[in-house]
């Protein structure tokens, strides 16, 4: 068998696999369970923390056999179908290749008939604000008034480039960037079932540097299998990414509250010849100072955001 990114391997498929957005999940399960359907959501939220995985699932769960329901089989020949992308059900348009006037045209011709083999058509739009304004406001005519068996599905990082008319016509979720601990965990889920030895520094380290992104985190790991293979430490993620050890950073610092300036520069030149990346250096620098004052100010409120692991 072909080798398969774990991001697509390991792509949720049910809506409890969908990690740290359970504000969305617990709605949509409720509107599915209680029949209480929108004709239009749209999905936002940063790259890789599962908009269009989202859509999927919610693809599944109104067509699967068996359904409606909160729990999709996965095996039917629908749920099958959505989850290899190639169901007629279920058309995807990446609106950030097909943003023009035609290809909303040949959508909205598609949208009146009924569904070939599920109970609803579902089309699911990614970048939606890619389109073109002409394509934007073809799209919105059908939003107005969609056929019943019609659910569209748009998804978007940017959701202020929409028209407004355009938001107001859907449901809207905000989806967060994910826990740094839940994006851990998950990448020590795939390590096991990899039989890969991810070092749990190693694991935090990824999901500090993808940055609440879910896909990210786990092309990252991608890579490091294939530069280290199964065992995986975290100086390996710091060489391999360029980023600077949580040490690292709180020896800078120290060095900067203590005003050794000179030694401060000295390590950040170190850094910079050893081909880290200053920029992430500096993000990194940023998080440590404001985690420096929430600890100053109230010291257990740090162990009370999922985001951020108790710093020694
Ligand atoms: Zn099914």
């Amino acid at each position: 068998m072909s080798y398969e990114v774990f991001a697509r391997k390991y792509r949720p498929q049910t809506f409890d696999d969908i990690v740290g957005q359970t504000h969305v999940t617990r709605t949509l399960k409720n509107a599915v369970e209680q029949n209480r359907l929108a004709h239009a959501y749209l999905f936002v939220g940063p790259r890789g923390t599962g908009k269009t995985s989202t859509a999927r699932i919610l693809a599944k769960a109104l067509n699967c056999i068996h359904g409606p329901t909160v729990r999709p089989c996965g095996k039917c020949d629908n749920c099958r179908e959505i989850a290899g992308g190639n169901s007629l059900d279920v058309i995807e348009l990446d609106a950030a290749s097909n943003r023009g006037i035609d290809d909303v045209r040949e959508l909205r011709d598609n949208v009146r008939y009924v569904p070939a083999k599920g109970r609803f058509k579902i089309y699911i739009i990614d970048e939606v604000h890619m389109l073109t304004k002409e394509a934007a406001n073809a799209l919105l005519k059908t939003l107005e008034e969609p056929p019943k068996h019609v659910i569209f599905c748009l998804a978007t990082t940017e959701p202020e480039k929409l028209p407004i008319t355009i938001l107001s016509r859907c449901q809207r979720f905000d989806l967060h960037r994910i826990a740094t601990n839940l994006i851990a965990q998950q990448l020590h889920s795939i390590a096991t079932k990899e039989k890969l030895t991810l070092a749990a520094a190693a694991a935090h380290a990824i999901a500090r540097g993808a940055e609440g992104g879910m896909r990210d985190a786990e092309s990252m790991l991608d890579q490091l299998v294939a530069f280290c293979g199964e065992k995986i430490e975290e100086a390996d993620v710091l060489n391999v990414f360029g980023f600077t050890s949580q040490q690292m950073v709180a020896d800078f610092v120290g060095r900067i509250l203590r005003g050794e300036t000179a030694d401060a520069l000295a390590l950040l030149h170190e850094q910079c010849e050893a081909g880290k990346d200053m920029m992430k250096l500096m993000s990194d620098t940023i998080a440590y100072l404001r985690d420096l004052l929430v600890f100053k100010v109230k010291p257990d409120a740090l162990s009370d955001e999922p985001s951020t692991e108790t710093r020694a």
